[in-house]
């Protein structure tokens, strides 16, 4: 199989990861940087460009698009949809699963349980938000915030509503989040390929930190899953349209919550947390989706 994987850079773990698995697999690879693909979009003949050579016979896409580069990378990935090539993520999934409010709104929605969230428009009344979500600590998130970047934790009222006042006076998007304290800064990474949880870690912050993600100095260990934390994880991929992802959740007092459902996840700490090889279940899942097309097509004729 010809597979493309949508990337801006090759020598990321992630990449590297995919790249050999497929050859491993005895599949040709092609890195496409999307931002520089030229999209012609004319009635019925999708083409893309890419260095002046038009993208022909590729069978599916891994897209790894960067989380500030959304919009352009998801119409690029819309792009290979209409072209009929198979997407490890569909376009509309990526755009859906990087708003963080209409995430979390679908997950509620399938009644998978969460941290209690608000959100509102303005400062007005900050206290009675404050009261809805039971009092500090609080959360605050910017709503384009990754990497843990952008999450503020507030421990007292005042704290809390100097924080929005900052933040609504900048104009950015937020929401304000319960604090699950009995996590203990540590929170589980459940990664989902095709509906099974194929790989899972810890992450516990540093010292004096109470964000895990590993770009701020957590560290992420071998975890065991339970039943239900696995069923929520799969359940949450599941409503978000993910066939694969990363599903973050928080140990609380009333059973897991999933904090984050994450289109595009590394593969570095999961792979070395786990020892899994989760880049071949990629790729394997792509093969999957390829024999099943063709059993269908046969069926068809
Ligand atoms: P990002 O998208 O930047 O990774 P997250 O929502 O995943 O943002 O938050 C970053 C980290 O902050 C989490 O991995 C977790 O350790 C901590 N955290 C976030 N929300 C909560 C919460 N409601 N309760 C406890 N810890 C949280
Ligand atoms: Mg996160």
């Amino acid at each position: 199989m010809k597979i493309a994987i949508l990337s801006r850079n090759q020598s990321l773990y992630s990449t590297r990861r995919i790249i050999e698995a497929a050859e491993q697999r005895g599949h040709d690879v092609e890195i496409v940087d999307y931002l520089k693909c030229q999209v012609i979009v004319e009635k019925g003949k999708p083409i893309i460009y890419y260095h002046k050579k038009r993208l022909e016979d590729i069978d599916a896409i891994v897209p790894r698009i960067g989380a500030s580069r959304t919009f352009f990378g998801s119409a690029v990935v819309r792009q290979f949809e209409l072209m009929g090539v198979f997407s490890t993520v569909s376009s509309q999934a990526i755009v859906r699963s990087r708003d963080k409010l209409r995430s979390l709104q679908i997950l509620a929605q399938e009644h998978i349980g969460l941290p209690k969230t608000a959100f509102a428009s303005g400062p007005e009344d900050v206290a009675s938000i404050i009261r809805h979500l039971g009092g500090t600590p609080i959360i605050i998130k910017l709503l384009e915030g990754t990497q843990g970047k952008g999450v503020v934790l507030a421990e007292s009222v005042s704290a809390a509503k100097s924080a929005l006042d900052a933040f609504y006076g900048l104009r950015v998007n937020i929401m304000i989040q319960e604090y699950i304290q009995e996590a203990k800064g540590s929170d589980l990474r459940a990664f989902i390929v095709n509906g099974v949880v194929v790989g899972s870690m810890m992450r516990t912050s540093a010292e004096g930190e109470f964000r895990s993600n590993l770009h701020m100095g957590g560290t992420g260990n071998p975890v065991k899953l339970s039943a239900e934390e696995k069923k929520m994880a799969v359940n949450a991929a599941k409503a978000l349209g993910l066939k694969i992802a990363g599903v973050d959740l928080l140990r609380s007092n009333r059973g897991p919550l999933v904090m984050e459902v994450n289109s595009s996840p590394g593969l570095e700490g999961i792979e070395k947390a786990s020892g899994k090889d989760i880049a071949g279940k990629i790729i394997q899942f792509i093969e999957d989706q390829r024999t099943r097309k063709l059993k269908g097509d046969k069926v068809g004729h």
